[in-house]
């Protein structure tokens, strides 16, 4: 039979098969540690153990019996020699095999921790000695032979300088691996445990050793993530399934050649790599972190961060027993929910974090919403990337809802995709939320999901932190309810026109390349109060089926510099998940003319308007300014308006036509009401005209009658009293009959 090279190199190479066979050999070598310590007290005509057979103990036979064979108690001297003799062969042997074990890649856990955590080789024996327990109960009993008692069964630090040291200065300089910054303990692979027994406490050198479960797992070869963090972390490894990824794939390119770069350098000085990604919710930070990290073939440690601050007392122990799973794992770290660490207020938590890193991280990625300036030696010895996750384009978010609704099996869902990705600027994760709430939901009511139930998802994704910066106007009117002149309605309809063949302009016909900047669709709506201007916006979000925000500019400019353009930021970065249609009411207090910069807050809002001029710019989606003072606008800021729209005070036919809208078909309206009369003689706009109807209604209600003429005259009255309009009858030609 022919003898393969690989089997003859076995045969000249002696290897361990597993990990059990080389902790046994292991074992093998402490027995003979055990015995050398043993043999040296039978030397020096000691009894480690009382002999009193009356108390509980172990027999010196029993001993001899558990180590096998120990010389026999008369010819110890002797045996000295040999025992030593023995232990220095068996070292070599075993080093020859645990190497050529690991050249032949047979995963031995113990060198493997060496490795990891740099341990030196006297910290590997205390490691077996504490481990040996756990693997042989024998050693329960050696142990408590050894230390005189029979309780103490766990090695202590005495026992093991006693195993481990030749000499008394050896001792002295042994002491040093207990230190609490000592490799073992510092990584809490080993803790102590006080002497119980002793009454006055117990001294450094009595104290207990114990491994840690998770470390004791790792040596058995069980690499489970520790039961400490289960709750609060999930590992993804390389060759699991990940979810599909839908970023821009320049930037997923250019990440995983910038990491492989770093990673091609084997060199000792290699920095640690912490990588902080950052966008909206369900942008892809963590399916992006999970694709690199398959690509390079590396587990994934995902840390559910926002859990672990719920018991911030523990967040420093908790975020070193993560980053030590990490290592043996050896899978990269995935911090999610970064944003509250962050924070600069929150520095004893960043500190934490950084010295996690430095001490056992390599590859971090940190994940949140927020941007993060790094302040200079926040991550020292470490290589911080920030890297922005944009919201998906159109193609891309067509590809996600194709993604996510394949599965429904819907046949019409291929032109729903389109729809839905020109509408919404909604993230991957909120695409997925939107057809998984929307599943749910047909579910438990049995029936299929159809287009309009998805617009009513992604509406729920999206704005939600809106509605505490802006109040959400309900569309319900539609253009039979706006009278308007006809130039001004054509005008309104062409920004509908715009919105609709958006996508199809500025990304399908390539303009979006061309402009650098008037992407965005501005509209200025000027014109006296109540004459629709809000109505508009209404009208246009019904035809477009967008919601629509009315937020008060002068609420939202603030005195505080700095301030105001905070709280536009965060209203178009919440908007800009739907597209939803911005109206800003009284823009005037922004773009009002300031006809020279007299303080400095002046300076100030003169970068707050033109923040808001180049966010308007940016958005996808409608920004209406409204104003009832036109002429108070700065020439140089309307300019950049894409349409500017007047609403003027409506005339004789167009107050008929409003009045006549007002009534609801199904409201009890007498034959004496006079339309012609109401829009000749009451010469408001159409707010006060909604308002006159309004209050007609309730008093005809109150009086148990049909809506009168003598109602809307009421009504008119009071509203003339309210916006301090001069109320005289006899000019507005109000007979009695018509009072009555
Ligand atoms: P302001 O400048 O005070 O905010 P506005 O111009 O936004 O006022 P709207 O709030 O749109 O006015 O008008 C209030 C109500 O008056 C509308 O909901 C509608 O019922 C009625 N109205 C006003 N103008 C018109 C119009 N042109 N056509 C029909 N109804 C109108």
């Amino acid at each position: 039979m022919k003898v393969t090279r690989l089997e003859e190199t076995k045969k000249t190479m002696p290897n361990y098969q597993n990990n059990l066979e080389h902790l046994k050999d292991e074992l093998g070598k402490l027995d003979l540690l055990i015995q050398v310590r043993i043999v040296a007290f039978r030397q020096a005509g000691q009894t480690p153990f009382p002999t009193d057979p009356t108390h509980m103990y172990i027999s010196h036979e029993e001993v001899d019996q558990l180590l096998k064979p120990l010389p026999a108690w008369q010819g110890v001297r002797a045996a000295s020699k040999d025992i030593q003799v023995s232990l220095e062969r068996h070292q070599q042997e075993l080093r020859k095999k645990v190497g050529h074990s690991l050249q032949q890649g047979i995963f031995l856990a113990l060198p493997q921790l060496t490795h990891i955590f740099s341990l030196s080789p006297f910290e590997v024996e205390i490691l077996l000695i504490c481990l040996a327990p756990e693997l042989d109960r024998k050693y329960d009993k050696l142990y408590a032979y050894l230390q005189d008692d029979i309780t103490r069964k766990k090695p202590s630090v005495d026992l093991v300088l006693d195993l481990l040291c030749a000499s008394e200065a050896e001792r002295w300089e042994a002491r040093s691996y207990f230190s609490p910054q000592s490799p073992l303990f510092r990584t809490g692979m080993l803790t102590f445990i006080e002497d119980v027994q002793s009454p006055s406490g117990s001294s450094d050198l009595a104290r207990f050793l114990k491994l840690d479960a998770r470390i004791l797992n790792y040596l058995l070869g069980t690499n489970h993530v520790d039961a400490q963090l289960v709750n609060c972390s999930k590992l993804i490894l390389p060759h699991s399934n990940t979810e599909a990824i839908f970023i821009d794939p320049s930037i997923q390119k250019n990440l995983l050649q910038f990491m492989q770069h770093h990673f091609s350098d084997q060199s000792k000085h290699r920095k640690k790599l912490v990588i902080h990604l950052h966008g909206s919710y369900g942008v892809g930070k963590k399916e992006l972190a999970a694709s690199l990290c398959k690509t390079l073939q590396i587990p994934l440690l995902i840390l559910d961060l926002p859990l672990l601050l719920k018991a911030p007392a523990q967040i420093e122990s908790q975020l070193k027993l993560a980053f030590r799973e990490g290592l043996l794992q050896q899978a990269a770290l995935f911090l999610e929910g970064i944003d509250p660490i962050s924070d600069p207020q929150e520095s004893h938590r960043l500190k934490y974090l950084a010295q996690a890193i430095s001490q056992y991280g390599w590859l971090t990625f940190l994940a949140g919403e927020k941007a993060w300036v790094q302040q200079p030696g926040q991550f020292e010895g470490s290589l911080f990337q920030s890297i922005q996750l944009p919201l998906p384009d159109t193609s891309l978010r067509k590809a996600a809802w194709a993604h996510h609704l394949s599965p429904l099996n819907i046949e019409e869902t291929h032109t729903w995709e389109e729809a839905l990705a020109n509408q919404f600027r909604l993230s991957p994760g909120q695409i997925r939320d939107a057809v998984q709430s929307m599943q749910a939901q047909k579910k438990r009511s049995k029936s299929n999901i159809t287009c309009a139930d998805l617009f009513k998802a992604c509406r729920e994704q999206s704005n939600q932190k809106l509605n505490e910066m802006a109040r959400k106007i309900t569309a319900h009117s539609d253009w039979n309810d706006i009278i308007l002149p006809d130039a001004q309605l054509t005008q309104l309809k062409e920004i509908c026109t715009q919105v609709k063949h958006r996508a199809q302009v500025f990304g399908v016909w390539g303009f979006e390349q061309k402009l650098s900047y008037g992407k965005g669709l501005s509209v200025l709506f000027s014109g006296p109060p109540g004459t629709g201007k809000t109505l508009a916006a209404e009208v246009i979000a019904h035809a477009l089926g967008l919601d629509c925000y009315k937020i008060d500019l002068s609420g939202l400019v603030s005195k505080y510099i700095g301030e105001t353009e905070k709280n536009l930021s965060k209203v178009f970065q919440e908007a800009e998940t739907s597209n939803a249609i911005l109206f800003f009411d009284e823009a005037d207090a922004l773009f009002g003319k300031r006809t020279e910069v007299s303080d400095a807050h002046d300076r100030y809002a003169n970068i707050e308007t033109s923040y808001l001029l180049q966010k308007m710019e940016e958005y996808e989606g409608i920004v209406i300014l409204a104003t009832n003072l036109r002429d108070n606008m700065d020439e140089a800021f309307t300019r950049r308006i894409r349409f500017i729209i007047e609403f003027p005070f409506p005339d004789i036919e167009q107050r008929l036509a409003i009045w006549k809208r007002h009534f609801p078909k199904q409201a009890p309206l007498s034959d004496d009401v006079d339309y012609d009369f109401l829009s000749r003689n009451v010469q408001v706009a159409g707010g006060n005209i909604k308002n006159i109807v309004l209050n007609a209604a309730f008093l005809a209600a109150e009086n148990g009658q049909v809506i009168r003429m003598a109602h809307l005259i009421q009504g008119t009255k009071r509203e003339y009293e309210k916006i301090g309009k001069l109320w005289d009858e006899s000019r507005l030609g109000i007979t009695k009959e018509k009072a009555r």
